[in-house]
């Protein structure tokens, strides 16, 4: 593959990086999904595996989606940590200001491993690949390069398997191409077993979820030129009984259908007095206007905020314009 030849300078300077640390410290984005969390976690396991004597963590907020599922509980890591030399590896996240701990400003040294475009390149090294589906590709195939001497931890497999299950809606995404197939394959061959390892977990489903998923059928709307939404105030949050964090769940819902090349989900954050918008489309590049309404992502997956809900009929108009 080009892309591992193109990557494999700054491969082996990452590796000598983080063989120079006795602390390091791997962050990922704020609202995890799976590829965050199983990202950040396969490289974790890897990494503890390879060096034993190295003092290791992952940090974030913990999310309520991912709790008692397929991920252990964050890790509480005391401000001391950060007080000494550490190296920080950041994963999937693409501009400074959506990485979860401010801590990791103190690192001696950062890398950075993500696939979303590199608008900002934060790290001492970057390694970007923007065409794979995943972090986790990524971050397995940059493991992977060493297996010989630092094999696989099954759990590590686990995570980035996860990783790119989720970021590929089950491998149903325009970004899978062969070298995701082939990075699964690899994953399996250390005896993952996926329906059992992770899909009974992932896709376990809450009665909340499906009352969720009964909401978004009743409620959503499309507009004149079939941009597709749903909104959930915080009220709906309340007689839903979900987290504003599990707003987005059922956009696939929206997904796929005729006629509709552009869909979205609003969801207030009321402690924060803000609305957060998730938006996806078929074939039509949306992150421009995701920028425009603070935030950023990919061709067909960006995120977006809004401070009012009266600036959806504005959102809608730019999303139109796109059609
Ligand atoms: P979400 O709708 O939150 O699932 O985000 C979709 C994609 O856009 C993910 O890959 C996120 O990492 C990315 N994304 C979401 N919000 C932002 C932001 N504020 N800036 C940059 N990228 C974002």
């Amino acid at each position: 593959m080009n892309l591992k030849k193109a990557l494999n300078k700054d491969f082996k300077l990452a590796l000598k990086k983080i063989k120079k640390y006795d602390k390091i410290a791997v962050f990922r984005h704020q609202r995890p999904d799976f590829d965050a969390i199983g990202t950040q976690l396969g490289l974790v396991y890897w990494l503890r595996d390879s060096f034993p004597t190295k003092e290791i963590h992952f940090i974030g907020k913990d999310f309520s989606q991912f709790k008692d599922t397929l991920y252990p509980a964050m890790e509480t890591v005391d401000d001391n940590f950060f007080e000494n030399k550490f190296l920080a590896i950041i994963v999937d996240t693409g501009n400074s200001q959506r990485i979860d701990d401010e801590r990791y400003k103190k690192a001696d040294f950062i890398i950075k491993f993500d696939h979303h475009p590199n608008d900002e390149p934060y790290g001492n090294i970057n390694i970007i690949a923007n065409e794979l589906s995943s972090a986790s590709e990524l971050v397995s195939t940059f493991c992977m390069n060493f297996e010989k001497k630092y094999p696989l931890p099954i759990l590590s497999c686990k995570y980035f398997y996860s990783g790119i299950v989720g970021d590929t809606g089950r491998f149903l995404f325009s970004s899978v191409d062969c070298y995701t197939f082939e990075v699964a394959s690899r994953l399996l061959k250390y005896g993952l077993k996926p329906a059992f390892d992770v899909y009974d977990k992932m896709y376990e489903k809450d009665i909340e979820s499906l009352n969720l998923q009964r909401y978004v059928l009743n409620n959503m709307k499309v507009s004149s030129k079939g941009v597709a939404y749903y909104i959930l105030l915080d009220e709906d949050l309340k007689e839903l009984n979900i987290e504003a964090d599990r707003g987005k769940e059922h956009l696939s819902l929206m997904s796929n259908i005729k006629n509709i090349p552009i869909w979205f989900s609003i969801t207030e954050y009321k402690e924060k007095n803000e609305f957060r918008v998730s938006i996806r489309s078929k074939k039509i590049d949306i992150s421009k206007v995701a920028n425009k309404y603070h935030g950023g992502g990919h061709i067909n997956a960006s995120g977006a905020t809004i401070y009012s809900i009266d600036e959806i009929d504005s959102l809608i108009k730019d999303l139109e314009d796109l059609i």
